[in-house]
């Protein structure tokens, strides 16, 4: 029986083994990973695995008897290379080639590369996977100058492990200020100014020209500012979906493969889920395309019901957390839905909510060091909650009292 093959093997391709046994699929599994390791965690790689806090076998989403328990064959060190939507088999690197009967895409997504002229310079390093961070390590140390690309989450997540570990670091960020794309100016203030106590040097509007090689091995970093040496460059400008092989077969690829809301792609037995997937979400009345470990995970759960034969919409709200210094952010839904800012608490105390307002409606938040505000939150962007900003404002009203 050619039973399902899974092309990834990360987070959403975990969560799908799992579900797709407790809800009772019996034909053999076969997971093909291009990278060396069982799925793993990625958010501590820029987090406390980097920092050295956390070791590798504890990135590991279940453990490898797991996998041996579901019947699920792991093929890892090994790329999929093509997929025949009318045979129904996918070839390996190797040659080799399963027959499937369902299969999914669990392929995640790969870094965008720099293209300036020197972009390929030894000491420029990337953030995506173990292997990476392995690259990054010997280079972390205290008294080093490391030049980070982008201030988005990635990037300013190294920052602060690389702050904390004492190295000279500086952000450079094309646009006008740090996770401009994902967040309001409040919070993007917020967090630059935290770098900036840490004694991280932020250049905002800055963007980079070239990269040359310096002296003893240094990278000099030209930019639309101030010339820059560095021991070590890390680049974190953004993702792209891994949908080339998907897009090969023929499956509608747009901003990642095309499926609807049992994460079914154009093809009657294929799926795509996680991060490679552009899915509905009928919470926000728009197509979207995710990179966070819920959406994976969710995701997951929604496409082994339906393979199962027991479909049930993909339908939650999005979120995502952060950690940054002594800082835990946690962000639900979409803060560019909002059209009005609800603040509340104080920045300066490092415990506050940035809520977003749709209509009057709780659309989106972030929460810094602040759980009661962003679960409560989540469940408000839930249920379209209409709320009194003034109470919400106000902390003296606690977050239960609002939903009510
Ligand atoms: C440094 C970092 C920090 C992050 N921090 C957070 C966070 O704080 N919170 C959060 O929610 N999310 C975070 N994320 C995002 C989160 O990790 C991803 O959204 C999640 O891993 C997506 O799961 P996935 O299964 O879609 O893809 P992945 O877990 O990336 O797995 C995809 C796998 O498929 C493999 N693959 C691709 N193409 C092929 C092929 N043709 N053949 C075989 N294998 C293939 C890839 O190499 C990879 O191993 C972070 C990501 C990174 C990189």
């Amino acid at each position: 029986m050619a039973g399902m093959v899974v092309i990834g093997a990360g987070q959403a391709a975990s969560q799908l083994v799992a579900s797709l046994r407790t809800e009772g699929y019996a034909a053999p599994i076969t997971v093909v990973g291009d990278e060396p390791y069982p799925p793993y965690q990625r958010p501590p790689l820029s987090k406390k695995f980097l920092s050295g806090e956390l070791a590798e076998d504890r990135l590991y989403i279940r453990p490898a008897e797991f996998y041996e328990q579901a019947g699920a064959a792991l093929m890892l060190g090994v790329r999929a290379t093509r997929v025949d939507l009318e045979a129904k088999t996918v070839t390996l690197a190797t040659g080799d080639r399963l027959a499937y009967e369902t299969l999914a895409f669990t392929t995640g997504s790969r870094v965008r590369r720099l293209t300036t002229p020197g972009a390929d310079l030894p000491g420029i390093f990337y953030l995506r996977g173990i292997a990476d961070v392995k690259a990054i390590q010997p280079h972390f140390q205290a008294g080093k100058r490391i030049v980070i690309v982008g201030g988005g989450y990635i990037g300013l997540e190294v920052a602060a492990v690389a702050a904390k570990r004492g190295l000279k670091v500086t952000v450079v960020e094309a646009l006008e200020r740090c996770l401009q794309r994902v967040t309001s100016k409040l919070m993007s203030d917020f967090f630059e100014g935290v770098h900036r106590e840490a004694g991280v040097t932020i250049l905002t509007s800055t963007g980079v020209h070239g990269f040359k090689a310096g002296a003893n091995g240094t990278v000099i970093v030209e930019t639309a500012g101030p010339q820059l040496e560095a021991d070590l460059v890390v680049a974190g400008i953004g993702i792209l979906p891994e949908q080339e092989v998907a897009q090969a077969a023929g499956l509608v690829c747009e901003n990642g493969i095309v499926v609807d809301e049992f994460a079914r792609a154009s093809d009657p037995n294929v799926y795509a889920i996680g991060d490679c997937s552009n899915h509905p979400n009928p919470l926000l009345g728009r197509r979207l395309r995710l990179e966070s470990v819920q959406n994976a995970i969710d995701q997951a759960k929604a496409a082994a019901a339906a393979i199962c034969g027991k479909p049930k919409p993909y339908a939650e709200v999005p979120w995502f957390w952060s950690d940054q210094y002594d800082l835990k952010l946690q962000i639900a839904g979409l803060s560019m839905l909002g059209d009005d800012l609800v603040v509340r608490g104080d920045p300066a105390s490092r415990k506050f909510a940035a809520f977003y307002l749709r209509a009057g409606a709780v659309a989106a938040v972030d929460a810094v060091n602040a759980a009661p505000e962003y679960m409560i939150g989540r469940m408000m962007i839930a249920q379209k909650k209409q709320v009194d900003p003034a109470k919400l404002a106000d902390p003296s009203v606690p977050m239960k009292a609002l939903m009510g």
